[in-house]
């Protein structure tokens, strides 16, 4: 502990001058955020012309229909048009609020409707839910018309979208409840601790962050999803068994495998698992059901297993401690610092003392540009874990006669053929990705450097190629081994 404060210590020496010099932070943020929203301009504009391209990648030309290619490129034409609009409206949005001082007036209204219920500046706990409060709402209702334009022009447009106006309303309304549910006693246990553990907080509030990201685990699936959308048991049927035998020789610890109802919003599918390390449960969209055979479901799973087998989650995890104790280590020089809270608008007396919660929105204002660069390089991350997770997928029927020639498996003659049915995953993993990304429309000419920044997971011209050579270097890898098994 005592090396970990004198760690903190001389960072926060290094970053003294926060705490005194007029510097213009305002500026430095506004110059930021938009840097930030032209270079994504200037992505969607590189991107753009790839959607007038008349026919699709070579390697998927005979999956798409002409008709089919071109209702995507029509989609994502108007996706792109719409996401323009969208990043410079909101963009204006933030400018304004950051220009004309909305931070400031926020705090100050939250403390007047405090004092009308007789409530003074020492109760900061609440002035800050309330700060939080108002803060969200000025600055995400001008939004809205943005969302409401995308669910019913933009995605009906297209026959995606199957929300309803009385489902949006209320998904809205349930969405902001739950905000205020979960967000307001975090924020009061978030500032207690700051008060409690003084300059000692950094240690304190990661254990806090991640018993917090740890329930979350638990409760997101039980409690939270069952607002929305309605989880029922998969069905016994050939896509159960296959999946809880596939589970079972990978000794994946599988604990309720259910069916989403997705499409009460939306026919985009998809498939995922979540849990903690001894209770896994697997939830399959009813849509990804309707379109793929079980087969190929079975190929997604395989490489949502690959995930699990590889430990991504936890990894991602791992990541994210770091990330957060960079942020925390770096926080003290901006929390006690008059200046940051001045360059806001903030009045003398309350920059002289600066509230908990406003010192930290405007720190993590001034973070941006770390974050766009801790952005671009966990998708690089994520990339990485999805080619491994199709790596893991082709070469599955391979690996468990590996495990069981080694001792680490005891197939039956029964599961033996199954492993060998496995043979043709990659296929089917291929068949299982090209069909989610013609159901959806999915873009599939992507600019490079749009792709590097935006997208968390490889393009499906390029999970194609690497499949296909994971099955060339290896190409009846795991026939080989089912006859040496045999
Ligand atoms: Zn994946």
């Amino acid at each position: 502990m005592d090396f970990l404060h004198a760690l903190l210590g001389r960072i926060q020496s290094k970053l003294s001058f926060v705490s005194v010099q007029p510097i213009n932070w305002k500026l430095y943020v506004q110059s930021f955020s938009w840097g930030v929203t032209l270079f994504e301009s200037y992505l969607l504009l590189r991107q753009y012309p790839l959607y007038s391209k008349a026919a699709p990648p070579a390697i998927l030309e005979g999956h798409f229909d002409k008709d089919t290619f071109e209702k995507s490129q029509r989609y994502g034409k108007d996706k792109a048009k719409f996401s323009l609009f969208a990043g410079i409206y909101k963009q204006v949005i933030d400018s304004a609020l950051i220009q004309f001082g909305a931070y400031a007036w926020s705090w100050d209204i939250a403390g007047k409707i405090l004092s009308r219920f007789g409530y003074g500046p020492a109760y900061e706990i609440p002035q800050s839910i309330l700060f939080s409060a108002v803060l969200f709402f000025i600055s995400s209702l001008p939004s809205l018309p943005l969302s409401v334009y995308q669910t019913f022009v933009l995605e009906e447009k297209h026959g995606f979208n199957k929300t309803t106006p009385s489902l949006f309303v209320t998904d809205m309304l349930k969405g902001w409840a739950l905000g205020f549910g979960i967000g307001a006693p975090f924020l009061a246990a978030f500032l207690k601790i700051f008060k409690w553990a003084g300059d000692r907080f950094v240690p304190w509030l990661m254990g806090f962050l991640l018993a917090f990201q740890l329930s979350m685990v638990v409760l997101y699936p039980t409690v939270i999803q069952p607002l929305f959308n309605k989880l029922s048991p998969l069905p016994e049927g050939p896509l159960r068994g296959r999946i809880e035998s596939m589970a079972s020789k990978l000794k994946f610890p599988l604990k309720h495998l259910y069916e989403i109802d997705g499409s009460k919003r939306s026919s985009h599918s998809n498939a995922y698992f979540f849990g903690l390390p001894w209770s896994k449960h697997i939830v399959i969209f009813d849509t990804l059901i309707k379109e793929s055979p079980p087969e190929d479901i079975e190929a997604v799973l395989a490489h949502e297993l690959g995930h699990w087998y590889f430990l991504h989650p936890s990894k991602l995890l791992l990541i994210s401690q770091a990330h957060i104790f960079t942020i925390l280590s770096l926080f003290p020089a901006f929390l006690h610092a008059p200046p940051v809270l001045r360059s806001f608008d903030f009045p003398e007396h309350v920059a002289r003392n600066p509230p908990t919660i406003v010192a930290f929105l405007l720190f993590q204002m001034i973070l941006t540009p770390m974050e766009a660069v801790v952005g671009i390089g966990l998708n690089f991350i994520s990339r990485q874990f999805e080619w491994q997770a199709d790596r893991f997928a082709t070469e599955l029927p391979a690996k468990l006669f590996q495990d069981n020639a080694a001792g680490k498996l005891q197939l039956s003659e029964e599961e033996k053929k199954e492993v060998e049915d496995m043979a043709d995953m990659g296929e089917r993993l291929k068949r299982a990705l090209i069909t989610l990304h013609v159901k959806n429309l999915s873009t599939v000419w992507v600019d490079w450097l749009y792709s590097a920044y935006h997208h968390s997971h490889p393009t499906l011209t390029e999970r194609l190629k690497a499949i296909e050579g994971i099955q060339k270097r290896a190409p009846r890898i795991a026939a080989d081994s089912a006859k040496k098994e045999l």
